[in-house]
């Protein structure tokens, strides 16, 4: 009796579903098989592996000249700055972050908003370098992303109405949030901001339904790690690359979100800088900052680690992001994974275990380091370290800079690279500049600049700062660039009919052929582009999508460069376009 009232209830219930049409739930396997589902976009990167490429050709190297606007939609409000979001495409709705911790739900059909999310910050937070967000998560009925507040937030995506909102960490002790979360298995995973603050870099799990935390793990030497509320680990040991208490205050920020392997179960994040700049006050390699480390998504535990600049002092952060790809080389299929580094060089590793294969660089001026060894760590130039300011000041010196190049903004900063399947190529928005950098002394203090030391930005060339360079990760070598005026900041995307999509501070959002690197098509947005292009399909046709709006850490912390761009507009706004029917 009571079975079959609940079949008639459930039946019912389900043909009620299908007359209102409710928003389908987004599953684990959705999330695994994104790559290969064009109709939607549902993780940041087009798949776990963030490879940024598509399987669409309906636009192609013979007919994107015909690309034109569909729709374009305005953030509003007074405030604009960086918008640096990746838009998420699902089920006709497209969901998209900007800046000052803001999100919306657009109909991608028509452009129309259908809500719009707003963080409303405290006073007092503390964002290194712009108010920028990166993107959102999407996962069963909801869609998450990480505030300026170091909040994680879980939202219904059909209302906007806010389901679950916790604490990651203390804004007011420098922590802030603008990656994209990655979702695995039920799990959000993100990182956190704040490297220039003297946070502890850390990555952690929340319980998709509840946002209950499921694991935490700190990337510095000597922090405790937890799991379902216990404490679980000790990350590394306690002072063994690190002296005294410094590792306390260690910086090594996990500020770029992860990317991951479904068969191997690891997620992998980079670190940040080690906390102060000023290196002398931490001799030792100053582990986990500046490297990759692969996660075991069950318990949180570091599987591996490769430090790209260990006993870093210019500031280069190593969190950028880890692109998973099948290599052929010698006749095998190496499970490998690329990085294009802050430092200047362009790795490629074994996504397995961590082995080293290769690290070239993919800038003309690389002065810290002459190369990497075949064990993969640098081969450092000591006297291009800045300066002990101690010692500085004993020689009756106020500041004694050496010029570094690439500069702190680094060879690469955030945006993020793309793979070519079609070309089996990566696609690095680069950038040529150095800087003076000297030291000075430093106490941490908390919700208080954690630096100890000093800078100025310069370009290398007259003519240019950004160079879009195609790399072939198998040798290393360069088979062609695309100068930039400006520094580029934008993502890059690339599809199978053999287009690279990327955008310029100078406002185009342009594609390139991705044999020759040949400019095809740019479109002028009005505002700077230093977001990462997506596309799809929807009722036989594919869209492509970016937001726009200038900003980021150049305008702010560019020095010379910040003057060569301060006229460059701001904005707010996201762009759709497409083939005329
Ligand atoms: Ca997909
Ligand atoms: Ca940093």
């Amino acid at each position: 009796m009571s079975n079959s009232r609940n079949y008639i209830f459930g039946l019912s219930a389900l043909l009620l579903a299908s007359v209102s049409g409710p928003a389908l739930a987004v599953t684990d396997e959705d999330l695994v098989k994104d790559h290969e589902t064009p109709g939607d976009v549902l993780t940041y990167g087009l798949g776990y592996s963030g490879q940024r490429y598509s399987t669409l050709d309906a636009i192609n190297k013979d007919n994107i000249k015909s690309l034109v606007p569909a729709w374009s939609f305005s953030f509003g409000g007074e405030k604009q700055r960086g918008q640096e979001s990746q838009p998420l495409i699902e089920d006709g709705v497209m969901y998209v972050t900007g800046s000052y911790s803001r999100m919306w739900a657009i109909d991608t059909a028509t452009g129309e908003e259908l809500w719009q999310y707003d963080a409303r910050l405290p006073e007092g937070i503390l964002p290194c370098c712009d108010v920028v967000n990166r993107g959102a998560a999407i996962y069963g009925d909801k869609v998450y992303f990480g505030t300026l507040d170091a909040k994680l937030v879980a939202l219904d995506k059909k209302t906007g109405k806010t389901v679950w909102r916790k604490t990651m960490a203390d804004y007011k002790a420098g922590y802030s949030y603008t990656a994209a979360p990655l979702i695995v298995d039920g799990k959000v995973i993100v990182g956190n901001s704040g490297g220039e603050f003297g946070i502890v870099g850390a990555i952690a799990a929340y319980d998709a339904e509840t946002g209950d935390e499921v694991w935490y793990r700190p990337v510095i030497e000597g922090h405790m790690g937890r799991m379902n509320g216990e404490e679980s680990t000790m990350t590394g040991e306690k002072n063994a690359s690190w002296p005294g208490d410094m590792w306390t205050w260690g910086g090594g920020a996990t500020w770029l979100g992860g990317t991951y392997d479904p068969e191997l179960g690891l997620a992998y994040f980079g670190t940040g800088n080690p906390a102060p700049w000023n290196s002398h006050l931490r001799p030792g390699d100053n582990l986990y900052t500046a490297s990759t480390v692969a996660i075991d998504v069950e318990t949180g535990e570091i599987k591996w680690h490769y430090q790209t600049t260990p006993h870093d002092g210019w500031d280069y952060d190593g969190v950028n992001e880890l692109v998973n790809f099948e290599m052929e080389k010698d006749g095998q299929t190496i499970k490998a994974g690329a990085k294009a580094d802050r430092n200047g060089f362009f790795y490629v590793l074994n996504r397995e275990n961590g082995e080293f294969i290769s690290g070239t660089p993919f800038v003309n001026e690389i002065t810290w380091a002459s190369g990497i060894d075949e064990t993969g760590r640098p081969v450092y130039n000591e006297d291009n370290y800045p300066k002990d300011p101690t010692v500085v000041a004993e020689s009756g010196l106020e500041r004694d800079p050496v010029f570094a190049a690439p500069s702190f903004l680094g060879g690469k900063n955030w945006m993020p690279i793309a793979y070519s399947q079609n070309t089996s190529l990566f696609y690095v928005p680069s950038n040529e500049w150095g800087m003076d950098i000297w030291n000075e002394p430093i106490t941490y203090k908390k919700g208080a600049a954690y630096l100890g030391a000093g800078f100025n930005i310069k370009p290398l060339n007259d003519d240019y700062i950004g160079a879009l360079r195609a790399i072939d990760p198998t040798t290393g070598e360069i088979k062609f660039e695309v100068k930039n005026e400006a520094p580029l900041w934008s993502g890059v995307l690339t599809t199978a009919g053999g287009l690279v999509f990327y955008g310029t501070p100078e406002g185009y959002l342009q594609a390139i052929d991705d044999a020759t690197g040949e400019i095809l098509w740019k479109f002028n947005t009005g505002t700077g582009i230093v977001a990462s292009p997506v596309t799809w399909e929807q009722d036989g046709e594919q869209w492509i999508a970016i937001t726009a709006g200038w900003g980021g850490a150049v305008p702010l912390w560019g020095g010379d460069v910040a003057a060569i761009v301060k006229d460059f507009n701001q904005g707010g706004s996201v762009w759709a376009f497409k083939l005329p029917k």
